[in-house]
């Protein structure tokens, strides 16, 4: 059985990706190179921001992005409560407050009500979550910054490519973070994107993403004989490796491909599981495309013998690895504590957390093991039913 496991996530390899990094060890660019500048070119041109500034995480693109913007301590900044922790470490950075809001029932993206009521005199900045590639309301958060002076930094880790409103993610708030992260949907091992229309925020971010330098590593070794630096910033170590962008260039290039392999299981899956009354699944408006890097589906506690712990266990025992996204942050003793946050805040991101649970959604999943999961996810729920 263990050989017909289908993992949670495997990443698409073909021999695009291992030639370009091969390419990259041979000549000897190892760290930011040319081929980490031509990635940055050619994610510009597909995404169609004015600026993108490739570093090692989605963290460090957060951070530099926060950093940017003059983030101070005391200030506030506000984030869903269901994402990963790296959306609201990046306020503790500064010493700043991440305030953690509920999110949507529909979409388990964050509540415009529960900004709304969020909004001080400390707030700085929004940090909406397009949760699973599903991108936020964001012509109603747009709305909010504006009307406070608050600055838009999109966590869109899930969100290539995705789009609002027929304008691509990446294009839409003041700021827009993605990550290269392995699982994710353009995987370079590590890395991540800072996407901007806003030439003092871009400068400011590719100064301090290399130690607070004024000329990045690519132009200083390069032009001739310029072996002379300034450094106008304590800055950080956060450049992008021409050995991940070698892996991102070669993935930039299937993009689309790799996108309509994922919303074809996402719409196998819709058509497998739409009449089966012991599970939801979640929706998405006609008005935004969403990347398809997350597939929840919602389980009826309620009509079922089992929990969702017992469930992801169960699909496991059958060859299937499912998994949750996310524990919300208030439930992880740091938040919980520091914050002095209580469940009972958050009735929405508790209503999901108890369900939710995240399918295989990988490009190169198989017809047979897309209905494997189908009919494994129906068997075992139909036979706990109450
Ligand atoms: C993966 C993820 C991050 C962090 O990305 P890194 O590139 O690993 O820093 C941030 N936010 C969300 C929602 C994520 O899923």
């Amino acid at each position: 059985m263990l050989k017909d496991f289908i993992p949670f996530h495997k990443p698409y390899v073909t021999d695009d990706e291992i030639n370009e990094v091969v390419d990259s060890i041979k000549t000897g660019w190892w760290t930011t190179g040319p081929k980490a500048l031509k990635f940055e070119e050619q994610f510009k041109e597909y995404i169609g921001s004015k600026h993108c500034l490739a570093v090692n995480s989605w963290t460090a693109a957060a951070h530099l992005a926060l950093e940017s913007i003059n983030l101070k301590s005391g200030d506030e900044v506000i984030v869903p409560a269901f994402t990963f922790t790296a959306t609201a470490e990046i306020a503790c950075y500064f010493n700043a407050k991440p305030v953690i809001v509920d999110v949507q029932p529909d979409s388990f993206n964050i509540s415009v009500e529960a900004i709304e009521k969020s909004i001080t005199e400390k707030t700085r900045a929004i940090i909406p979550v397009h949760y699973g590639g599903n991108p936020c309301d964001m012509d109603e958060i747009i709305n909010l910054a504006e009307n406070n002076n608050l600055k838009i930094i999109e966590d869109a880790a899930h969100a290539l490519p995705a789009s609002y409103k027929g304008k691509k993610i990446g294009t839409v708030g003041d700021v827009t973070c993605f990550s290269f992260y392995v699982t994710k949907t353009l995987a370079t091992g590590e890395g991540g994107m800072i996407c901007t229309d806003d030439d003092d925020i871009a400068k400011r971010c590719s100064v301090m993403r290399l130690h607070g330098i004024n000329k990045d590593s690519w132009d200083r070794y390069t032009s001739e004989g310029s072996w002379h630096y300034e450094v106008i910033a304590p800055g950080f170590k956060y450049n992008f490796t021409d050995i991940s962008a070698a892996l991102g260039l070669a993935q930039l290039k299937k993009i689309d491909f790799l996108h309509q392999s994922r919303k074809r299981i996402f719409e196998k899956y819709n058509e497998g599981f739409k009449d089966n009354p012991l599970l939801k699944i979640y929706s998405i408006k006609n008005d935004r495309e969403s990347s398809h890097h997350l597939y929840p589906v919602l389980i009826e506690i309620e009509k079922l013998k089992i929990n969702r712990s017992q469930f992801i266990e169960e699909l496991k025992n059958h060859g299937i690895g499912a998994s949750v996204h996310f524990i919300p942050l208030y439930r992880h003793p740091y938040y919980r504590d520091t914050f002095n946050l209580n469940a009972k805040n958050f009735p929405v991101s508790e209503y999901i957390y108890e369900r939710v649970t995240t399918l295989p959604i990988w490009p190169g999943m198989s017809e047979l093991e897309i209905s494997k999961v189908i009919d494994v996810v129906n068997i075992v729920l139909n036979k706990h039913k109450k």
